[in-house]
């Protein structure tokens, strides 16, 4: 779908939503900027997502015009209070102050990258007008971690983790998606399209199973539950830190039935990255006393495969110019 039906589309959902909650002619929200795109002249939309009122498209006008005072304000994943004014179509923003420019993601290519995705995700996995006001929180608490994590590849699993819980998708990663059985180590699958591991005896018989390594669903469990963003710190593997974020993605692409773009360029940075991977002292990564058996390397699991790189969505683009 291009941009601008999606605008056309959103006008008729905005509409059927103000029948239900009828909105002041100005108003105050609290929200992060998702995503931008251009639009006429000068203006842009920005799709907000905010505590009060979940994701939102907005109107900022004349804000690529060099003199205005706002642009400074509305960089992606900025924490603005913004005023917003009743439009006929999409509010327009009036006034915006800035609470967080979380100025350390833009200092390095990898947090800004993870930002990237974890705005993408946000508003993929969403729709306008849901409140999720512990999903806002989440986003905060996510780009509060990039800004000082050295790992930001677990702090985006983590948020992928905890965004797919408060939007109603959690992954069944202890017992049997099929069955319910307990799930022990050893050859385990995973489904995405059933949205869990599955045991050894419910897998050959389900076509959308593949096999998943016990260290990837271990690290997938310690995510789980390991709450707060930037509250899990431990360092796991290249190659297990490959399955991982192959199954999130698996899982995400499943709910959101299109390819995500932020993956390709984490993916194209992690090639840049490897000689520093390489170098790196060893993996340390600490189990749980019960599932230290499942980390010890499996002779019979089957090897990995590197994934092949995704195409290229032409979809979406950040910065499109909309002919109105
Ligand atoms: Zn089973």
């Amino acid at each position: 779908m291009d941009e601008v039906t999606a605008l056309e589309e959103r006008r008729t959902s905005n509409q059927k939503l103000e029948e239900i909650v009828p909105r002041p002619r100005s108003y105050r929200v609290e929200a992060v900027v998702l995503r931008r795109v251009d639009f006429g002249e000068a203006d842009r939309v920005l799709v907000l997502f905010t505590r009060e009122r979940g994701k939102q498209p907005v109107v900022a006008k004349g804000i690529r015009r060099i003199a205005s005072r706002m642009a400074g304000h509305l960089e992606l994943f900025t924490r603005v209070d913004i005023q917003l004014a009743k439009g006929a179509n999409l509010d327009v923003v009036t006034q915006v102050d800035t609470r967080d420019a979380f100025r350390h993601l833009r200092e390095e290519l990898s947090r800004t990258s993870t930002a990237y995705y974890v705005a993408e995700l946000a508003d993929a996995l969403t729709e306008e007008g849901d409140e999720h006001p512990e999903l806002f929180d989440l986003l905060i608490a996510t780009l509060r971690a990039l800004e000082t994590t050295d790992d930001t590849r677990l702090v985006a699993a983590h948020y992928t983790l905890r965004l797919l819980d408060v939007t109603g998708f959690r992954p069944v990663l202890q017992r049997c998606v099929v069955c319910g059985a307990d799930l022990l180590p050893g050859k385990n699958a995973f489904s995405p399209f059933l949205g869990g591991a599955i045991c050894p005896r419910c897998a050959p018989a389900e076509p959308t199973a593949r096999p998943i390594p016990s260290d990837a669903l271990k690290v997938l469990r310690n995510l789980q539950r390991a709450g707060a963003l930037g509250s899990a710190h431990f360092r796991v593997p290249e190659l297990v830190m490959r399955d991982v974020e192959g199954t999130l993605r698996d899982l995400v692409e499943r709910h959101t039935e299109r390819r995500l773009r932020s993956p390709d360029l984490i993916a194209r940075l992690r090639v840049e990255a490897d000689p520093i991977v390489r170098a790196a002292p060893p993996a340390v990564y600490d189990p749980e006393p019960d599932e230290a058996q499942a980390l010890t390397p499996q002779p019979q699991e089957p090897a990995l495969t590197p994934r092949p790189p995704l195409p290229q969505a032409g979809e979406g683009e950040q910065v499109t110019t909309i002919q109105p």
